[in-house]
């Protein structure tokens, strides 16, 4: 996986499931998970339903690298587009680190409020 300057990875979207083996969130682009895994041992990469689809697709990339940048800058584009029409600033004033770390932000808040939801029970949903 594509490492920040933190050492971090950029999508760290496991453990795919809570303490209690229940799916949480999908392994693949962080949305909820339902109970199809496509790791062979240890995390079960959980992914949602519509990774499902690409479930096959998925088993053949052993490397997220190119799928993981793509899809940072896919959150950049959103969210540039998102601040520009609200008129607060423009993602251009950021260096691309700062551009990748607010999205990544943006998601991991989202990720984590939704592994809470599941696992206090009740997600609002
Ligand atoms: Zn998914």
């Amino acid at each position: 996986m594509t490492k920040l300057p933190t050492g971090r990875p950029i999508l760290p979207f496991t453990p795919t499931v809570d303490e209690t083996g229940q799916p949480t969130v999908c392994h693949c682009c962080g949305r909820r998970a339902i109970g199809i895994g496509i790791a062979p041992k240890g995390d079960p990469a959980y992914v949602c339903g519509e990774c499902i689809l690409l479930v096959e697709e998925l088993r053949k990339v052993r490397r997220l690298d190119l799928y993981e940048l793509a899809a940072l800058d896919g959150g950049i584009d959103a969210v540039g587009e998102y601040i520009a029409e609200k008129g607060i600033t423009d993602l251009a004033f950021m260096d691309e680190l700062d551009q990748r770390l607010i999205v990544k932000a943006a998601w991991m808040g989202c990720v984590d409020r939704l592994r809470k939801l599941l696992r206090d029970g009740g997600a609002p949903f």
